[in-house]
């Protein structure tokens, strides 16, 4: 029998199965989808057995070496999924599979060598070093690298690679008993009398008769490991070391809770979606509701429905917003049958919990991005809350969407995909208009509670009368006021992305570029501003070409700078910071949430982490500091992605009883995407940003593809990006609006310089075409000169 097997070689030339035979001795043993160990040239490397066959139209076959799984850890529809990932993504088969598991499967590789001739006919250099042992280290035996090269030659040595699963599987000593409850009556009876502990332990196995932990025995009954091994060698017990999982939520416990019966809203809502379940049919629904809506309660109807079904769910929440009062909610549903994954996880745990889905003990997955891959084989239902999120998308190789890959396996199933969101992407919304996804509305919140009261500070006002502070008068008052009432205040400030722009303070002008309508960026060092979707480059003003106002300045605060300056006006105020300093370490997270509900500050700073999924009941004020910071990223989505997240973080507030306030502080209050979002309007937003994106061609008219080149050496890279940005424009003619190239935004990544250019076109298929000869066609650069060029179709971070 032959395998055919993909290797872990990430590169054009072995993209594609290369043929191993079977030892007879695994015949029944290797199946598609199953890792294991091959040779390859000198080495020995994991790979992926795709098809096995009868036949090969090779000769002279290596054998395979054995196989690292004891069944498939990849299923058919995962295997053929994929196959379809590297079209879409246009990467590496070997990459869609190891993206698809758990890191801890991804093999690790140790490079040893070994001593083939007599320890005595060695040189003298290297006989100490195998002393101890016939296989050394690589890294031991590196310094006498010539010698090593002389030896391997005459063949007194050989290189040899192993391959090292990273997983270490928890075990745990267990007891239990042999004999069955009548023999073990038996055997107590044949006790000596002063055995007295003895007999309990057995008393207690008649009892229970399942495997006990040995370390509750030891301690329950108050004896020595002494006893147990009498017990032991009379073939009474046996000790056995078992597989455990790690359970991150091992000592909690979650109340039960049942579910509502749904508004009348709701019922409308959901009715399409059972529909869907009962009838076993593919459709993609955007739930579209503003946060508090009972979103979530419909999700967790729908899957209780699927369960009742025998069919299987995967939930998709952001990263951030995997918050304990999210997993508590489905934890609190549906008990056990729930495992989590986020990258909160070590990746033993995250092994854990993904063994516990493939061997079908839970039903439910809830996780970020990765977790749309669980090997379930009966899926009943998909759902992507936020489903603007752009963590959605994998920002290496391959560059998946989540959304997409939801959309794929659905279509496989033939169960519905649920996307959530109150601020839906222009893309989503937009088929959702056209009726290619099924639109469901939730318009009020739960209970009627009203959306918070929205206050737009203009700062250039602030600047005006005197106030040169980073903090309005009126959310200073705010912040009093709350202070006094003993209520909780959330402080956003806004930051992300590594440029900053350059703005006036007087007026709020913003230096964007003519041709592309992002703002420029400013660079430190050549004092320039650029584009960097088309190079526009232009020196920073003196004055504002507005106003004329010389408080013209590039733009950014950081939340330690923050915090000093809140110090300073209310030395009183307790204040909790979430940054990804503060959040860096294991827990720290949670703990910093914990503490803030508890009332044990009065406020909570921080950044996007901050704005979504909390649901305190004391939080009355919502500030935002600078709204201007994500507006005027260089990115087309600046838009999209400041109504976004103001909608989101106003969300924060007043959702119980007390009501909310929200108070945005900006220098450019009348953008439409600040002034709808303090309307909650996303409806007209959606209309506006419509006829930008269809004037600049950008998506959803347009799709979007972005190619970066690196290299050491800077010049070639930046010739090398000419010539495809020429190349894509001759393969797609005129239609086609080819940016750049540019240097990067990180114009430099460990010492290789990078250049990017952007592609726009209308139709899909075509790109891709086109971007599939750029790698065939600079095959050979790639290979022999180690250029690097990554296309990224439909990039979210630009
Ligand atoms: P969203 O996911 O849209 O933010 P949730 O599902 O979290 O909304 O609902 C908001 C609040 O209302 C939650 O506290 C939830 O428990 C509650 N809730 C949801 N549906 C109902 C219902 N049918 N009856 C009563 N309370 C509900
Ligand atoms: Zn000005
Ligand atoms: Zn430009």
């Amino acid at each position: 029998m032959i395998a055919k097997v993909i290797v872990d070689v990430p590169a054009k030339q072995t993209d594609r199965p290369f043929d191993y035979k079977i030892p007879a001795a695994l015949e029944s043993v290797i199946k598609p989808g199953m890792r294991v160990v091959v040779p390859f040239g000198p080495r020995k490397l994991q790979g992926f057995v795709v098809e096995v066959q009868e036949k090969s139209a090779f000769t002279k076959l290596k054998e395979i070496v054995e196989p690292m799984d004891l069944a498939p850890v990849l299923n058919q529809e995962l295997l053929s999924l994929g196959d379809w990932l590297t079209e879409e993504t246009l990467s590496y088969k070997i990459s869609a599979f190891q993206v698809m598991l758990p890191a801890a499967l991804k093999a690790k590789y140790e490079k040893k060598i070994r001593r083939i001739a007599p320890l005595d006919h060695l040189p003298a250099k290297l006989q100490p070093l195998f002393q101890e042992s016939d296989t050394i280290l690589w890294n031991d035996a590196a310094p006498f690298f010539s010698i090593l090269q002389r030896e391997a030659a005459n063949g007194s040595i050989e290189v040899i690679y192993e391959v090292k699963e990273r997983v270490k599987k928890k075990k745990i000593k267990y007891l239990l008993p042999l004999l069955d409850k009548v023999a073990l009556e038996q055997a107590k009876a044949s006790l000596v009398v002063t055995a007295e502990k003895q007999r309990k332990i057995i008393d207690f196995f008649i009892e229970k008769h399942e495997p006990v932990q040995l370390r509750e025995i030891l301690s329950y009954f108050n004896v020595s490991t002494s006893t147990v091994k009498s017990l032991i060698k009379k073939g009474i017990l046996q000790e056995k070391e078992m597989e455990v999982y790690r359970d991150p939520f091992e000592d909690r416990v979650f109340a039960k809770t049942k579910p509502f019966p749904l508004t009348k809203e709701q019922e409308k809502a959901i009715s399409p979606i059972i529909a869907t379940v009962e009838e076993e049919r593919q459709q993609v629904f955007l739930l579209y509701g503003v946060t508090g809506s009972g979103k979530t309660e419909i999700y967790l109807q729908s899957i209780q429905r699927v369960l009742e079904k025998g069919k299987e769910a995967i939930v998709l929440v952001p990263e951030i917003s995997l918050t304990p009062q999210m997993v508590k909610r489905f934890k609190g549903r549906f008990g056990d049958e729930v495992a989590v994954l986020h990258s909160g996880l070590s990746s033993g745990e995250k092994y854990d919990e993904w063994r516990r889905i493939e061997r079908k003990e839970v039903k439910v997955v809830v996780g970020a991005r990765s977790a749309i891959f669980a090997p379930f084989e009966n899926l009943g239902i998909i759902i992507i809350d936020e489903e603007h999120e752009t963590s959605y998308k994998q920002e290496d190789n391959p560059r998946y969407h989540a959304r997409d890959v939801a959309i794929k396996r659905s279509q496989y199933y033939q169960c519905p995909v649920i996307l959530g969101s109150a601020t839906p992407t222009l893309e989503t919304f937009a088929r959702a208009q056209k009726g290619v996804y099924e639109l469901l509305t939730l318009p009020n919140r739960m209970n009627n509670q009203s959306l918070p009261s929205v206050q737009i500070v203009d700062m250039r006002e602030e600047l005006r009368d005197g106030n040169r502070s980073m903090f309005s008068r009126a959310l200073i008052e705010g912040l009093k006021e709350r202070l006094e009432k003993k209520e909780q205040i959330v402080l956003f400030l806004n930051k992300r992305g590594h440029s900053s722009f350059v703005m006036c303070r007087d007026c709020g002008y913003v230096a964007n570029c003519p041709n592309c309508d992002i703002s420029l960026t400013y660079h430190r060092f050549s004092q320039q501003m650029k584009c960097h979707y088309c190079g526009y480059e232009a020196s920073v003003p003196t004055r504002c070409p507005e106003c004329n106002s010389e408080h013209i300045r590039y733009f950014g605060t950081g939340t330690q700078k923050v915090e000093e300056e809140l110090g300073k006006i209310l030395p009183e105020a307790k204040v909790i910071r979430m940054d990804v300093d503060t959040t860096s370490r294991k827990g720290a997270h949670e703990r910093l949430l914990t503490e803030f509900e508890e009332g044990k500050a009065d406020i909570l700073l921080g950044t996007q982490m901050i704005a979504k999924g909390l649901d305190f009941p004391n939080i009355t004020l919502v500030g935002v500091l600078s709204a201007d910071t994500m507006l005027h990223l260089p990115d087309f989505r600046s838009s999209e992605k400041t109504f976004q997240l103001l909608t989101q973080v106003s969300g924060r507030a007043g959702r119980h009883e007390l009501p909310g306030e929200v108070i945005i502080q900006t220098y450019t209050p009348e953008h439409y995407s600040i002034e709808l979002a303090a309307e909650q309007n996303f409806d007209r937003f959606f209309k506006r940003e419509m006829t930008v994106r269809k004037a600049r061609q950008y998506p959803p008219y347009y799709y979007i593809a972005l190619i970066t080149v690196s290299h050491e050496n800077v010049a070639m890279v930046a010739s090398v990006t000419d010539k495809i940005a020429k190349f894509v424009q001759s393969k797609l003619s005129n239609e086609a609006h080819v940016l750049g190239p540019v240097v990067s935004p990180i114009s430099r990544i460990k010492n290789r310089y990078r250049y990017q250019c952007l592609i726009k076109y209308k139709r899909e298929p075509q790109l891709n075409n086109a971007l599939k000869t750029i790698l065939d066609h600079y095959q050979q650069d790639i290979a022999s000169k180690g250029l690097q060029i990554s296309i990224d179709v439909n990039p979210y971070i630009l």
